[in-house]
């Protein structure tokens, strides 16, 4: 383990919080107490207790930050060039991987993951800002063939002032995917993290500061969805909304966004499938299928949540799941587990009430189903790795997005079968796809409505690769070069140069 993570893995042990915790909002490049005195705590959902606290705004708070980055808009930032906005961004990718340590053990204790996955998320947030650091001067437009006696020409203009609203599973990674492509096309930006998880996004803040970028580019304020998410939401100065989260809100926001005629994209929930042909090798499948639910404790919008297997391999391929599933170690996210906790004890209530419910229906449980807790401390808000059996399609368990470590196994009859229940929900986010017969997979990977499909290997991705979902699962796609259409306006010019008649 780096040395600087050790220490502060001790001194959270030995303090029970860490020294130098940002706790207010950052505006126009300073920091702000709310208005009204509001604060709300912070907790460690490993040992189920609070360790920090900070402010919570609303509507002032917002309203302030947005003026602060309709400013900025008009200021140095705006007369900046794109190559320099891209060395700007490019500091900021040094400075992240400087502060690593410190970012992962922050977002480890804040969101309860295990630490080396917060590692993991910090890195690929320097790789978002390295990303659009070059594409910021490769943005081109078009030249319009109208013939000899015109020029026509588009141009990508900044869409203006941008607002970014993050969940509570993936704080850094997901802002760093929305606020790099939006710096690197010229916007500024409100960012409303999560009220369970807002550290690291003012932790990225500063950083942001100290690379160079101009005070009111990037603001943060911090609040429940209800009062600072709603607020910056209907304010008539943001012209691009950027939302992460379930269902019901992104439909609240796009609501929000209509009144003012701003675009949106809507990154939602999922309820994805990792299906698995007779053919496939079923020992890589297993392993796989084990990290697309069990990583971050099932808490990833594109999760394998669940498991559609063709019937000759089932018994089998289930076998190994609850064999490898029994071997997960549980425990503090600091101390490196498999299987951190879910980050709320609400949400841990919610998974728990989905497995007794489906307990209740007489559904098979292989493993697991029960809430439970760190064998080391005896606290924490835990799940044990689950995994029910032989669901029927129309049951909650294949419908809902329960988002913990909850496997839900379905049986298909044939590869159309299983294409018919991979597609069986009101989602389309992700998919992955086991078999050695290469046609197979293709067909499957047309067939199956979803953002993005894995073959024999979940998750393959990185911010080169466009993401996002169909039908409920959202609108639009973040990362790879198509993220930067969500920040630009196109401006068409045309110009009649010679043939006037005189
Ligand atoms: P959530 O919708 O409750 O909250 C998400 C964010 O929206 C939070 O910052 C919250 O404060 C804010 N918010 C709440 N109400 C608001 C309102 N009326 N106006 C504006 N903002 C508001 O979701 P959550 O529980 O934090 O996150 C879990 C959900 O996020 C899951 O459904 C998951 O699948 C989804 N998610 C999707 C992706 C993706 O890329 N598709 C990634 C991560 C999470």
């Amino acid at each position: 383990m780096n040395i600087e993570a050790e220490q502060l893995v001790a001194e959270y042990f030995a303090t029970g919080t860490l020294s130098g915790l940002p706790d207010r909002h950052f505006i126009d490049g300073a920091w702000h107490a709310s208005m009204f005195g509001d604060r709300m705590e912070s907790f460690d959902p490993g040992l189920g207790r609070a360790f920090h606290d900070f402010a919570a705004g609303g509507k002032p708070e917002t309203d302030a930050a947005v003026e602060a980055a309709s400013r900025a808009m008009k200021g140095a930032w705006g007369q900046m060039t794109p190559s320099a906005r891209g060395s700007l961004l490019m500091r900021v990718a040094g400075l992240i991987r400087e502060n690593a340590p410190r970012l992962a053990v922050v977002e480890s204790l804040d969101v309860g993951k295990p630490l080396q996955e917060a590692e993991g998320d910090v890195a690929g947030a320097a790789r978002c800002f390295e990303y659009y650091a070059g594409a910021a001067d490769k943005m081109e437009g078009a030249s319009l063939p109208f013939g000899r006696d015109h020029i026509g020409f588009t141009v990508n203009e900044p869409v203006g002032v941008t607002a970014h609203i993050v969940p509570w599973n993936y704080p850094i990674s997901t802002l760093a995917r929305s606020i790099a492509p939006a710096l690197a096309a010229g916007c500024t930006a409100v960012v409303k993290p999560a009220e369970q998880t807002p550290l690291t996004a003012l932790m990225l803040a500063e950083i942001l500061q100290q690379a160079g970028v101009p005070n009111g580019v990037v603001n943060v304020v911090l609040g429940t969805g209800a009062s600072a998410g709603a607020a910056l939401v209907a304010n008539p100065g943001i012209r691009h909304i950027t939302f992460t989260g379930s269902v019901d809100t992104g439909i609240a926001v796009m609501r929000a966004a209509a009144n003012n005629v701003a675009s949106v994209v809507l990154e939602l929930g999922g309820k994805s499938p990792a299906v698995v042909l007779a053919d496939a090798d079923l020992d890589r499948a297993a392993d796989d299928i084990i990290g697309a639910i069990f990583e971050n404790a099932g808490q990833i919008c594109s999760a394998g949540s669940r498991l559609v297997v063709e019937r000759p391999a089932h018994a089998e391929l289930v076998g190994k799941l609850v064999e490898r599933a029994g071997r997960l170690a549980i425990g503090h996210g600091l101390r490196r587990p498999r299987l951190g906790p879910v980050n709320s004890h609400q949400h841990l209530l919610k998974i728990a009430s989905y497995a007794d419910g489906a307990k209740s229906r007489g559904i098979a449980l292989a493993t697991g189903g029960n809430a439970c807790i760190d064998p080391a401390s005896g606290a924490g808000w835990f799940f044990q790795p689950t995994i029910f059996d032989a669901v029927p399609a129309d049951d909650a368990l294949i419908q809902e997005e329960i988002f913990g470590p909850v496997l839900a196994v379905q049986v298909a009859d044939d590869a159309d079968h299983a294409v018919a229940l991979a597609n069986g929900t009101q989602f389309g986010l992700v998919a992955g796809i086991y078999t050695s017969d290469f046609a197979a997979a293709h067909r499957m990977a047309r067939d199956i409505d979803a953002g993005q499909i894995f073959v024999n290997e979940y998750f393959t991705g990185g911010i080169l690769a466009p993401f996002g979902g169909n039908k409920k699962s959202g609108i639009g796609r973040e990362k790879g070069i198509q993220a930067l259409r969500n920040y630009c306006k196109v401006k068409t010019i045309t110009a009649r140069i010679a043939g006037h008649d005189r």
